[in-house]
């Protein structure tokens, strides 16, 4: 792509953590907003995990939230504008059911794209997580297909119940985890730029919204990190002259919230 196309394209939208669910309706509605509004003027829009606070398998479909969720990506979908997903973990098993639904392309853990001329390593950020031993033994557990048989062979209320107890088990964990073992490692950053070639890193999960300027190899890198859904939304627009994370409506100053 020349500079003049580049310029032309309009910016890339990402999203990360929105950790949608019927209890909390604010996120939802802000959500369906920056589908019908700002996302329709971009040149694709990104979602990188935990879209859905709790993924049990495509199944969920049936449910009201997730099925209008659906029909949004697809109307976006529709006008234009291509939607990438990628799985969190909190909707690791999100897959092609959802995914062509919603006219939506299903992108893997670890991926490069191209925006605007610049190749960018796009991940949800729990793989960077390298400190946390429990949590990678738990990941590399259950993205196994032994597991995910089991697990989909459940009939659903038995899913949905046993994930309630997960998470609350999940919470208590996380609940007693130093801040610095959910961040991200520098060096599993640095490992996968240099592995993946890129000097540019967007990714989500850890709630910390942040642009980190990094050098390695004698080379400037920048790793932005999306923030989270909670108090509040936001989106990075990645534009052709630079990257800026825009805040949504709402008069609540962000708070913390436990990562993941
Ligand atoms: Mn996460």
């Amino acid at each position: 792509m020349n500079k003049e196309s580049a310029r032309g394209s309009p910016p890339a939208l990402f999203v990360s953590d929105l950790h949608l669910d019927a209890s909390r309706p604010d996120a939802i509605r802000d959500f369906v907003a920056f589908l019908r509004g700002p996302a329709r003027s971009a040149s694709a829009l990104y979602v990188l995990g935990d879209l859905f606070d709790a993924w049990l398998g495509d199944e969920q479909l049936r449910e009201a939230l997730p099925a209008s969720i659906s029909q949004e990506f697809a109307a976006l979908a529709a006008s234009g504008v291509p939607v990438y997903i990628q799985q969190g973990n909190r909707d690791f098993l999100l897959g092609k059911r959802f995914a062509s639904a919603s006219g939506a392309t299903l992108l893997p853990d670890v991926v490069v794209h191209d925006l605007h001329g610049t190749p960018t390593l796009i991940m949800h950020g729990d793989l960077l997580c390298t400190d946390d031993v429990d949590y990678q033994r738990f990941r590399a557990f259950t993205r196994s297909a032994g597991p995910q048989r089991v697990w989909n062979a459940l009939p659903y209320a038995w899913r949905r119940n046993l994930a309630q107890r997960l998470r609350a088990r999940s919470r208590d964990a996380t609940a007693v985890k130093l801040p610095s073992i959910m961040d991200v490692n520098a060096a599993a950053v640095e490992g996968a730029m240099r592995q993946n070639k890129v000097t540019r890193l967007i990714h989500g999960h850890t709630h910390r919204p942040a642009c980190h300027r990094l050098n390695f190899d004698g080379k400037h890198a920048e790793r932005w990190v999306l923030g989270d859904w909670y108090a509040r939304g936001s989106y990075l627009e990645v534009a052709a002259d630079g990257i800026r994370a825009h805040p949504l409506g709402g008069d609540e100053a962000p708070h913390r919230t436990p990562p993941g």
